[in-house]
């Protein structure tokens, strides 16, 4: 994929949004060239970047520690700042079984989120429920007599507290699963309910192939997505720097200080004015 130019954010500067679970409202601001910087230079989806790029870019109307947020919400939250950046639309191309041609697998991001909206209010199944949650976030599952466990929704903060294990899905477990493990069959109640309450933005796509028939399908990362794809797009900032100062004897604070689009004004320009 070639990085385009396009006026982001709707040449608005800032986006808002509300968050699924949290129902917090909140405004992203158009990146800077300090943020591109961030976004190029560290490994694409290591939660402290997460945080800190989320504190940069986001505000909300009350006070919120990000942290405590839901990996839902920042997952929505980063979906809407590549919807903002970069477009609706969302393509993958993958590499049909059949026919051995490629295939591409679309869609948008807005219909994607509207599929993977959270369950509000108590579960009721056939022979268990959940009830909760508590002031903490914590919601006990009902009807399997015996133990009852309790669990709740993995927020950005428990990813960053579990960056660095040796297994962090397990030590992610361990932190919102009371008491784990958890016989085979109460696992995966836990599990079912945890994916009502905040669908993973990450897993198959499916389609057809349009040459053969041929069923695809591709996994897609929500998070992972996204950042690789703003971490390619914010690697302009390096060109842009060496344009603007060669040009204008702008110094690199002031250049990366400037929104995206206001950038790529002078760039070109600068480019322009080069010819
Ligand atoms: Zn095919």
């Amino acid at each position: 994929m070639a990085p385009t130019r396009k006026k982001s954010f709707g040449g608005l500067g800032v986006m808002r949004s509300e968050l699924p679970l949290s129902g917090l409202t909140i405004t992203l601001r158009e990146p800077t060239g300090a943020d591109d910087v961030l976004f190029a230079e560290y490994r694409g989806d290591d939660p402290h970047l997460v945080l800190r790029l989320v504190e940069r870019l986001a505000e909300a109307e009350a006070d919120v520690d990000w942290g405590d947020l839901a990996v839902i919400d920042i997952d929505t939250l980063i979906l809407r700042l590549r919807q903002a950046v970069v477009g609706d639309q969302v393509s993958s191309h993958v590499d049909c079984g059949g026919c051995g041609g490629r295939a591409e697998l679309s869609f948008g991001i807005e219909t994607y989120l509207g599929h993977h909206r959270p369950h509000q209010g108590p579960l009721e199944k056939r022979n268990w429920g959940v009830s909760g949650p508590d002031d903490a976030g914590w919601r006990r599952l009902t009807g399997a007599g015996g133990i009852q466990p309790r669990f709740r929704v993995p927020t950005l903060n428990d990813q960053i507290a579990v960056a660095d294990a040796q297994d962090p899905p397990l030590a992610l477990a361990q932190r919102c699963v009371e008491p784990y493990p958890l016989p085979t069959k109460l696992a995966a109640r836990v599990e079912t309910a945890l994916g009502t309450y905040a669908p993973p933005l990450a897993g198959p796509l499916r389609g057809y192939c349009p040459d053969c028939g041929a069923a695809i399908e591709a996994r897609f990362e929500a998070r992972q997505y996204c950042f690789q794809e703003l971490s390619y797009r914010a690697r302009f900032v390096y060109d842009d720097v060496g344009t603007l100062a060669g040009r204008y004897h702008w110094s690199e604070r002031a250049i990366l200080a400037m929104p995206y689009a206001r950038r790529a004004q002078y760039v070109e320009r600068a480019r322009r004015q080069e010819r």
